[in-house]
């Protein structure tokens, strides 16, 4: 298994073609299949004598791989979709074949180099100042619960006396359900609901009135306000700017989820809705979403690294030689040790590119966004909820119920057009498009609309 044979050689060119195929070809939509029916075209895979290069790749090609959703199809425009330029594609490949540990500098300088001037492109988009640095982390939800076990690390140090009733959060209903899970579930931490604005925005001033109501008790406990770049169900933006003023005059740890919408930062049409964002003591952002990566690869950056540190770094007696003062231990900055090098396919797009072609790339998505909204506007039978801030636009179909839109999501991804799930905004049902494929065209979102009718 280990020796690289005849053998391993028409395997691994095998393999290869394969990979070059899906990355020339527009792959179908796909769709899922049932435990029964892929049990019946794929049965037992795994054997005690194992079923050989031959037969694994062609489950995996006429089977398996079919169904799986492609979600870099151009009208795959359900939850956030996926669209990773070729290069970053292709060196994923190679970071896979290079055994690389990305956790420490002494096991992978190299990687951990070329990630952290990746890293330094979204420190710079976000106004960070020269000290700011993280990692890339496995997705959203671990960059969002380390950033914020690292605020409250922050807390704990600096306060004086004994510790509050419970610690808490300030977020929105619009807060994305990982950071809700990650306070509440995984670090016992309260959540303190802040009424968004009338397009669901946390803003400063709604921060000051909830505080208002609230006993000093609870006060006490809070150490920290999530404001998000980028709403998940609408792409809309808090209002960061309002948010940053609160919590410097409180003293509190501000974490800005951009997990969708960072991206947004290098697009300079939308650029000032980010006004504030500067203020961030901890930022993310998915390249596997708007910033055309493959999964799965969130970027984690700190203002002040140093306190993310203080948090994170793990100590035992086999890691003390690997933890030498001055060196980026990338493991230092979240809440896992080994690491795969995944931002490394990013870095290699970004490398190749530059990135002006990023920005012109999430341009291209927001004029599709723009145009896309001029056309629910000017239908009769569609209506959209919420004024646009970035690429996802919410709307209903004028008179459908929940089973109507199931029905349809249902018919759409059966027959191979798109893959558009229901959604609800305001307690009522209704649809959504989140636009981040550069191939997504104003003909897809037209023929998707058209078939409301
Ligand atoms: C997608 C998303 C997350 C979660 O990120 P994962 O990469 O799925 O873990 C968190 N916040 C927002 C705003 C998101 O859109």
């Amino acid at each position: 298994m280990h020796t690289y044979t005849d053998v391993s050689a028409v395997m691994s060119r095998a393999l290869a073609e394969l990979c070059l195929e899906r990355l020339a070809m527009h792959a179908p939509l796909d769709r899922s299949l049932t435990p029964d029916e892929l049990s019946a075209a794929a049965g037992l895979t795994v054997t005690e004598k194992g079923i050989g290069t031959e037969e694994a790749l062609r489950l995996w090609e006429h089977v398996l791989a079919p169904a799986c959703l492609s979600v870099d199809h151009p009208r795959y425009l359900s939850f956030i979709p996926g669209a990773p330029t070729k290069a970053a594609a292709a060196f994923d490949m190679l970071v896979g074949a290079s055994s690389v540990y990305g956790g420490t500098w002494l096991e992978g300088s190299g990687a951990v180099y070329a990630e952290n001037q990746a890293l330094r492109w979204i420190a710079d988009l976000v106004g960070l100042p020269e000290g700011a640095g993280g990692v890339f982390v496995q997705g959203g939800t671990i960059g969002n619960l380390s950033a914020l076990v690292s605020a409250r690390e922050a807390a704990r140090h600096k306060r004086l006396g004994p510790p509050p009733a419970r610690w808490s959060v300030l977020v929105s209903d619009e807060t994305h359900s990982s950071v809700k899970h990650s306070l509440q579930v995984v670090m016992d931490v309260g959540v303190v609901k802040v009424p968004g604005d009338e397009r669901g925005r946390l803003t400063g001033a709604g921060i000051r009135a909830r505080l208002a109501e609230l006993p000093e008790s609870e006060i006490d406990g809070i150490f920290a306000v999530v404001g998000t770049a980028g709403t998940t169900n609408a792409g809309v933006i808090d209002d960061l700017a309002g948010i940053a003023e609160v919590a410097r005059e409180r003293d509190l740890w501000f974490h800005i989820d951009g997990a969708y919408g960072g991206a947004g930062l290098a697009a300079p049409s939308v650029r000032p809705l980010f006004a504030g964002v500067e203020h961030a003591d901890s930022f993310i952002v998915d390249p596997h979403k708007w910033l055309f990566a493959p999964y799965d690869c969130c970027a984690l950056v700190y203002r002040d690294p140093v306190l993310a540190r203080a948090a994170h770094t793990q100590k035992a007696g086999y890691l003390d030689p690997v933890t030498v003062e001055g060196e980026w231990n990338p493991s230092d900055f979240s809440v896992q040790l080994t690491r795969r090098a995944r931002g490394l396919p990013f870095w290699f797009s970004l490398a190749v590119h530059g990135t002006a072609a990023y920005s012109e790339a999430v341009e291209q998505t927001l004029r599709v966004a723009r145009a896309g909204q001029e056309l629910i506007e000017a239908a009769e039978h569609v209506r959209l909820l919420v004024e646009r801030d970035l690429s996802v636009l919410i709307f209903e179909r004028i008179g459908w119920q929940a089973a109507d839109y199931a029905l349809w999501t249902a018919r759409m991804l059966a027959a191979g057009v798109a893959f558009v799930t229901p959604t609800s905004h305001a307690g009522r049902p209704c649809t959504r498009f989140a636009i981040v494929n550069p191939e997504t065209t104003v003909n897809d979102l037209a023929l998707i609309i058209d078939s409301m009718k």
